[in-house]
């Protein structure tokens, strides 16, 4: 079987978020299962270039039509942890990719709808005709579509497209003339059965264009699948996904356990695995030391627990949650370490200002940055690891949290509900973190409470918890073979 990605992100080389992870985590997991996979993304200018093997031009002009013209574009070939990789770049004149970021430009509409065909074009351009294309989230959404439209009649040969909804915050709205400009016909698609927002009449949605057209669809975690029927989860799509659930699942999203691993990570300074409990807590204590003495934490007396928060700064994270948990956590004696970025510039401001006021105090640290190194080093240093989100698909950083032996403590939807089991709470018989309900103070204090008291009175019993999790298997092995079952389903 022979699967082509096409996505907007992939880790390492273009991260933003969980989408860039799994990309790659899946593909790892997809070629070791005896699959033939390729990944196909934008020639960002920005990538980190010193993960990739062996880059070089391949077509040095795979014309892909837009606003009246064909457009050349430059097709690379790579090599990322081993998968072949395409990187495709337009020469248009505002140098769609050439920006010197991922995401943050007005004409985002344009840039990925560009990418969705000129990927298309460069399959059949060069005759490859995959068993299987799957897509991702808004940014290639059309594609499905546009297969059926353009390319199907030209003689390229895809059996089943599989499109995956990451997060549906983010859909893709836009003016329908994006499709003349694509070499489409707005009008046919401004339907209620094509591509038109159920809400906006007057506009085109992108995604409802990969739930439509898609073979199959996904998301990432059986829960925030039940969600997204709801209206309260839906983003306005909740009927139109209920209408057709019976070519939907929810697949709980994987880690790439050879990346994430505390017995091998080059970024740590002491390794630790679970297949020794007896150095285990002995070598997480050193990271811990070390965590401590980067980032300048200074506890004198007894000492403190240590929660840590690695997470986009948006709404949807619960950032005044985490504002209340890091209060909280000084307030009972232990330490706190944010590592984050927005791409809003009032919350950098709001977070850099709390930066500022408490630059004195010596238990708490702000990294306002993306730093892959530091992220490893707090997975594995601190005692705690802090989800409050007010709506989350699968999530990932609690996942991290379990492998490195660092309890979660998270707020229980979407994909937080399918992974972390309260201590006391919990119906399941295997426990791993703490949780709660509320998106408020309350509800964040009535888990935080819990764990760091926890950690005062009784850390046998958080050993026991850090083992339970450490042992838990949220690798790709299981969610691989569901995707294949779907591909194979398409064929
Ligand atoms: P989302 O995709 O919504 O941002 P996920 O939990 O699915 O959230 O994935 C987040 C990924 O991004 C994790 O691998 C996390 O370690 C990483 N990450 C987020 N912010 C940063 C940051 N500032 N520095 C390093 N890694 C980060």
């Amino acid at each position: 079987m022979y699967v082509v990605h096409i996505a907007s992100e992939l880790s390492p080389i273009a991260k933003v978020g969980g989408l860039a992870d799994v990309v790659s985590g899946l593909s790892k997991e997809l070629i070791s299962k005896g699959i033939k996979v390729e990944i196909i993304i934008p020639k960002y200018d920005c990538m980190d270039h010193s993960s990739i093997n062996d880059l070089k031009p391949i077509t040095p002009d795979i014309p892909s039509y837009f606003e009246g013209e064909y457009v050349p574009n430059t097709v690379w070939q790579g090599f990322v942890d081993g998968i072949k990789v395409y990187f495709i770049e337009p020469h248009n004149k505002t140098a769609f990719f050439s920006r010197g970021e991922f995401y943050n430009c007005p004409d985002n509409i344009e840039r990925f709808s560009y990418f969705s065909r000129a990927a298309l074009e460069f399959l059949y351009k060069t005759k490859k005709n995959p068993d299987i294309v799957h897509c991702h989230d808004w940014h290639t959404a059309l594609i499905p579509l546009f297969y059926n439209e353009i390319y199907k009649s030209l003689g390229l040969s895809i059996k089943g497209f599989i499109y995956t909804i990451h997060n549906l915050e983010h859909q893709g709205f836009a003016s329908p003339d994006i499709l003349d400009r694509l070499g489409l016909n707005s009008s046919y698609f401004l339907t209620p059965d094509r591509l038109q927002d159920p809400h906006r009449a007057n506009l085109i949605n992108f995604m409802k264009g990969g739930i439509v057209y898609s073979t199959y669809f996904t998301t990432v975690s059986p829960n925030y699948a039940k969600e997204v029927q709801t209206i309260d989860g839906g983003f306005g799509l909740h009927n139109l996904i209920t209408s057709y659930n019976y070519k939907f699942e929810g697949i709980l999203n994987g880690l790439d356990f050879s990346y994430w691993n505390p017995e091998t990570d080059r970024y740590l300074p002491t390794h630790f695995s679970i297949n020794d409990p007896k150095t285990l807590f002995k070598h997480k204590e050193a990271n811990k030391f070390y965590l401590r003495k980067r980032l300048s934490l200074k506890g004198i007396g007894p000492a403190r627990p240590l929660v840590g928060c690695i997470t986009r700064l948006v709404p949807q994270k619960g950032t005044h949650l985490i504002e209340s948990a890091l209060f909280r956590t000084l307030e009972m004696g232990g330490e706190f370490i944010l590592l984050g970025t927005s791409p809003e510039p009032a919350t950098t401001e709001h977070f850099l200002l709390l930066k500022l006021n408490l630059a004195n105090n010596h238990h708490v640290h702000f990294e306002m940055q993306y730093n892959e190194e530091l992220s490893h080093q707090i997975y594995a240093g601190c005692d705690f690891f802090i989800v409050p989100s007010i709506f989350e698909p699968c999530g990932l950083t609690q996942l991290i949290a379990l492998r490195y032996g660092t309890i979660p403590i998270v707020r229980s939807t979407g994909g937080l509900a399918d992974t972390i089991f309260d201590i006391d709470h919990s119906d399941k018989p295997k426990r791993n973190g703490f949780t709660f309900n509320h998106p408020d103070k309350t509800g964040v204090f009535s888990a935080l409470d819990r764990a760091l008291n926890t950690w005062y009175q009784d850390k046998k019993r958080l050993e026991t918890l850090i083992l339970e999790g450490m042992r838990m298997d949220f690798s790709w092995n299981i969610p691989a073979q569901k995707y294949i079952e779907f591909y194979n389903r398409c064929l």
